[in-house]
């Protein structure tokens, strides 16, 4: 099968590979029909996390049942199905609690498992023709239609960007009438976004430093936030005090927002000197933003080893110095994590296939498997106004 391999820091080839086969009982394996690439696709390629060269790269698939083990009972050869990011068994101690991210069986000794991610097993992507998919009944989400049809970019985005986008919504406690800051407008953050609106929000701010992420945020109704123009906090609080309305008793002490989304990462920039990274740049403008008795969601990833940390403001460990007494005193309440797609998988698909939701306005570009050197390289370097691509295979 062909599918696209890391080979060395800056540089994938797409190639032929062994097929994906049925290994155990209780596996399948889809034929790939769209797969999306992923920010944290990035963190591989650029060396960030150990990746191995010859590692099949990919999370987020969409595909057809090729074929099934013996042990597999609700899915069958010819269903579609969605593949999660983060694979999980469904049965065990935390699965069986919703937490499907810290699923205890996936990777025997460790918490969680995920496709193509050093650290998460050894699953192979699915940015190739074939991928096999552990624990199938549980890890294929079945979904009406046929490959290419008008939900089929919809239905890619919940293998993992808009599960990971509402479960940074979840985690902040979005709820009506919320006002909401989510730091970083690429896919992950504009879905976020997305579900703040679709949870009801009155107002949603989308800070970034990209033109083309600026103003795909404005074009789903967020207020767009350019940190290059200054600190993005200052910036909320000088837009939320110009809107119009009358005010409670002591509002105006409560000029921030109630809900703050991280939607970046250990990459962050130096909002100073941008060729920088930050690692604690945006927990630190949240921390200054979100309003007393606020609530904060950690969904852009943080690495425990940063295998290539930037020379001048790297934490290769991890370890971060936080505000963590301005958090304390004002009461706020934090959320951290990888989503557990378990959760939420199915009730985005029904928001899809009721039309109440179209997260698929987040894809800029759609491109041939046999492309990827060139769109990595290109999503990489943020250039061409790539927010989100889909590989058709
Ligand atoms: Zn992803
Ligand atoms: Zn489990």
């Amino acid at each position: 099968m062909r599918a696209v391999v890391f080979k060395a820091p800056k540089q994938v080839a797409v190639e032929d590979v062994p097929d994906a086969r049925v290994e155990q009982d209780d596996d399948a394996v889809v034929r790939v029909t769209s797969s999306a690439l992923c920010g944290t696709d990035l963190h591989m390629y650029d060396g960030r996390t150990g990746a191995v060269p010859g590692m099949v790269l990919g999370h987020e698939g969409l595909g057809i049942v090729e074929d099934v083990g013996g042990a597999v009972h609700r899915v069958q050869r010819g269903d579609r199905v969605v593949l999660p990011a983060h694979i999980y068994c469904g049965v065990c101690f935390n699965c069986a609690r919703g937490d499907s991210a810290a699923c205890l069986r996936v990777q025997p000794g460790h918490v969680g498992g995920a496709y193509a991610m050093p650290g998460m097993g050894p699953f192979r992507g699915s940015q190739a023709e074939l991928v096999r998919v552990p624990y199938a009944d549980a890890n294929c989400v079945v979904l009406p239609g046929v490959p290419g049809d008008e939900l089929e970019d919809d239905f890619v985005l919940i293998a993992d960007a808009w599960v990971t986008g509402w479960h940074a919504a979840e985690l902040a406690r979005v709820r009506a009438a919320d006002t909401v800051a989510v730091f970083g407008a690429g896919a992950v953050g504009l879905l976020a976004a997305y579900s703040a609106q679709l949870r009801g929000a009155s107002e949603v701010y989308s800070v970034d430093l990209v033109d083309e992420r600026l103003h795909k945020a404005a074009e789903l109704g967020f207020v767009p936030v350019d940190a290059r123009q200054g600190d993005p906090a200052a910036q909320i609080r000088e837009l939320r005090r110009a809107r119009p309305g009358t005010r409670l008793a002591g509002e105006e002490e409560m000029g921030g927002v109630m809900a703050g989304i991280d939607a970046v990462g250990f990459q962050a920039r130096d909002r100073r000197r941008p060729g920088r990274e930050d690692p604690r740049q945006v927990i630190g403008d949240l921390a200054r933003l979100v309003n007393p008795t606020g609530r904060l969601g950690i969904a852009g990833v943080f690495t425990a080893t940063d295998a290539a940390p930037a020379l001048d403001g790297g934490h290769a460990d991890g370890s971060l110095h936080v505000p963590w007494a301005a958090l304390f005193n004002k009461g706020v309440t934090v959320g951290f994590g990888r989503t557990h797609d378990r959760r939420y998988t199915t009730h985005l698909r029904d928001l899809i296939i009721s039309g109440r939701a179209r997260p698929s306005q987040v894809i800029t570009h759609h491109e041939s498997l046999e492309n990827a050197p060139s769109i990595y390289d290109r999503f990489d370097r943020r250039v061409d106004g790539i927010v989100k691509a889909v590989f058709t295979h």
